[in-house]
């Protein structure tokens, strides 16, 4: 079994085909999946997936990318994870490749998010593209780990360097590997997973987008994960079931969550 731990399903293009892409996780044998919030307006679909199906998880947060859209401040974020069925904040994070300019915006939301997870004692969803040193600082100073007090939380979407992701679980994070590590390009990042203990990796699709090899190109669906694992455990020269086992232990562990 495998569980995808960060998907945009509530996304129009597959919540629209919700029954279809159930279907295809129970296929895959894909048992659960982390439904990752990207703005508040967004926050209600969201969490109602999450409670109207059992297998679905859910977290609240804003993302970098989002420039337009209603600031959360520490004790909304704190109000809205209380909930059993939240069980992250994110995605959040500094993202200097998609937007330009003076982000100091980014970087005050990031903290607000690191702040709201060491007060309800959720783990933080981290997005981070072309900005690893600010968001590892960023990370420090305001104690995201567990070295400092923090519930850490997951780098998602890895694509940084082994020197960034070493980092990271020194402060107790783990690694999620998307369906970039399976693109033919991605030799780099292949050689950073090839590096990382089993017991730090997460796997994830970040649905509707990047979707692994064979589908790429194509929109991407929270079964398609077990592309991600199977690839791994090619790359890892290790059977199919370990990774599987080892990244579902690694999610309940993380999320604090009962199997
Ligand atoms: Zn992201
Ligand atoms: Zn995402």
């Amino acid at each position: 079994m495998f569980i995808d731990s960060h998907c945009h399903i509530n996304f129009p293009e597959l919540a629209a085909r919700m029954p279809e892409v159930l279907a295809q996780m129970a296929h895959n044998k894909v048992t659960h999946a982390l439904c990752v919030s990207v703005d508040l307006p967004d926050f209600p679909q969201v969490l109602a997936l999450a409670h109207q199906y059992p297998h679905i998880y859910a977290s609240v947060g804003v993302h970098p990318d989002y420039e337009d859209t209603p600031e959360p401040s520490v004790e909304q974020l704190v109000e809205l994870a209380n909930d059993p069925k939240i069980i992250a904040i994110g995605e959040t994070g500094l993202d200097y490749f998609r937007l330009q300019g003076d982000l100091e915006w980014q970087r005050e939301r990031f903290r607000t998010h690191i702040r709201a997870s060491r007060q309800c004692r959720k783990p933080l969803i981290i997005h981070t593209r072309s900005a690893s040193e600010d968001t590892l600082r960023i990370m420090r100073e305001e104690g995201a780990g567990t070295d400092a007090g923090g519930v850490a939380g997951v780098m998602h979407c890895f694509t940084e360097s082994l020197e960034v992701a070493r980092a990271a679980i020194e402060m107790g994070f783990y690694i999620s590997f998307s369906g970039i590590v399976t693109f033919k390009s991605a030799k780099e990042l292949q050689a950073v997973a090839l590096e990382l203990p089993l017991e730090r990796i997460l796997i994830e699709t970040d649905a509707p987008y990047l979707a692994p090899v064979p589908y790429r190109g194509k929109m991407n669906e929270p079964g398609f994960v077990a592309h991600v694992g199977e690839y791994i455990a090619k790359l890892k020269g290790v059977p199919v079931e370990q990774v599987a086992q080892q990244t579902t232990a690694n999610f309940f562990q993380l999320f604090q969550l009962q199997p």
